[in-house]
């Protein structure tokens, strides 16, 4: 299909008024294609030749409109860093509608009803990190919105410096936010807390239709679904930034990437938002947070849901769902295939040396991939290695428990912990370039981002030590 034929859907304008507000394009100046995600494409049956269609960029830039499709802004509230905001909204996005089950979106796209006194628009930097970091997160397995490409633009922008505007067209198959659910509660609006919940039954939790006791249910499997993706999160040592409500996907999904990192040495208190003082939303805090925002989206559906039923159900996410779903990612990392009980100790122990080793998390993962009971290389990582040293001896005990060969264990592990994770030195570089207008570095990390696990000789330099003076840098959330 091209982007001509394309013909979309607009579901959430079947709901009321309320729930999203219409917007009129405001186009970016001098607009030229930055990247095109043929993996994204394909998800919504665009051909890969549409890289060349000079509708690309217009529909990207809000001059091309699809068939069928209607701009409009969604409308949600949220806690920010724990304060309640009732008025939050799509501020800068706009949605098209939807295709094969994908909701398309413009980020960066100008000004709606609920920009406040923001511009509506989006940084070069920060659509960059999104575009690529969505696609490295697909690739490991973690739920995760996609996005379809960039453009940039002449427009103008004021962040840290003038800056350049631009677009990336995300796509989700759902943009329903924990926050949508508290903006129709605090307005004491339970008739639309209602149709909302139907709404994200039929879009993401359609099995569940025809189930009375389907309200419930939803909720059980948000929260089942949160316990894996932050299981998943901590594992490859992802930090999100700005876990408000309003960033907290009814489907389970991450979603707004903004001051994101992936690790570089393991800390377990590390913040990568800067504008994070007291460290709310660091790596160490995301599996309570988590709790904390499930707990916000209980007393959001409380109206039109027993409360003491979603009560037990948080019980369990706490007691067993999120340790469980930690647990089960770690021992794969450690390509252990029986899961035993003292396994636990044995991820904790771990989580405390590579804490105390001063060690690259996922160079570490991928170096333990390959070990033959010969210690050199993982000391040789590692600013401490008598910590990893002592952990190595529980290592090889559990190990004699499994019955897997070496070769087996290693196959397995290698297709567990990637070789390739995106970096805020290596996005960074391949911001520095794009601003100067080089966009080849943002494909190489494409590409990379595609292929996690594989060996890749050419870009072998992106899978090193991050350099002294780059590891675990903060980020604002200005974007
Ligand atoms: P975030 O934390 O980036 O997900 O954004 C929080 C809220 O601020 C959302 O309602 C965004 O739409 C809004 N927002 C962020 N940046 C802008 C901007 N430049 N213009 C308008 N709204 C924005
Ligand atoms: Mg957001």
């Amino acid at each position: 299909m091209n982007i001509d034929n394309m013909i979309l859907q607009t579901p959430y304008l079947s709901l009321d008024e309320e729930f999203y507000n219409l917007t009129k394009s405001d186009p970016l100046e001098e607009p030229y294609l930055i990247s095109f995600n043929p993996g994204a494409a394909s998800l919504i049956n665009l051909d890969e030749e549409s890289a060349n269609d000079p509708l690309l960029v217009s529909l990207l830039n809000g001059t091309f409109i699809p068939k069928g499709a209607s701009p409009f802004a969604m409308c949600y509230a949220g806690h920010q860093f724990g304060h309640y905001n009732p008025w939050l909204g799509d501020g800068r996005a706009n949605n098209l509608g939807t295709l094969n089950g994908w909701n398309l979106q413009t980020k960066g796209s100008g000004e709606t009803l609920y920009s406040r006194s923001a511009d509506g628009r989006a940084a070069i930097r920060s659509s960059i990190r999104e575009y690529l970091m969505s696609e490295s997160m697909f690739h490991l397995g973690i739920a995760t919105t996609r996005a379809l490409g960039i453009i940039g633009s002449k427009t103008k922008i004021i962040r840290n410096a003038v800056e350049n505007a631009a677009v990336v067209m995300r796509m989700s198959t759902s943009w329903v936010r924990f926050g949508t659910f508290e903006y129709f509660y605090y307005r004491r609006e339970y008739d639309k807390l209602h149709s909302l919940a139907e709404y994200v039954i039929e879009e993401s939790y359609p099995h569940l239709q025809n189930d009375e006791d389907r309200l419930l249910k939803m909720f059980c499997e948000v929260v089942d679904k949160t316990a894996t993706l932050i299981a998943q999160w901590q594992a490859i040592g992802f930090n999100h930034g700005v876990m408000n409500t309003d960033n907290m996907s009814i489907a389970g999904l991450t979603i707004d990437y903004g001051p994101f990192a992936m690790m570089d040495d393991f800390n377990f208190g590390y913040i990568c938002n800067c504008s994070d003082t007291v460290g709310r939303y660091s790596y160490g805090e995301q599996p309570n947070i988590a709790y904390w925002n499930l707990t916000m989206l209980a007393k959001a559906l409380s109206p039109i849901i027993p409360k003491d039923k979603m009560d037990k159900k948080l019980e369990e996410y706490g007691a067993s769902l999120y340790p469980n779903a930690y647990i089960e990612v770690m021992c794969n990392k450690l390509g252990l295939s029986e899961k035993l009980d003292s396994d636990a100790e044995l991820v904790e122990e771990l989580v405390i040396a590579l804490h105390d080793a001063f060690v690259d998390y996922t160079l570490f993962f991928r170096t333990l991939s390959h070990y033959d009971g010969n210690r050199e290389p993982l000391y040789d990582i590692a600013m401490d290695p008598v910590v990893i040293d002592k952990w190595l001896g529980m290592y090889d005990k559990r190990l004699l428990i499994e019955n897997s060969t070496y070769e087996q264990r290693t196959q397995t592990m290698l297709q567990e912990n990637p070789k390739y994770v995106l970096k805020n030195h290596m996005l960074q570089e391949a911001i520095v370039l794009a601003e100067k207008g080089d966009y080849s570095r943002v494909e190489e990390l494409l590409y990379i981002a595609a292929h996690p696990y594989d060996e890749l000789p050419e870009f072998e330099h992106f899978a090193g030590d991050t350099p002294e003076e780059y590891k675990n840098i903060g980020l604002s959330c200005s974007s």
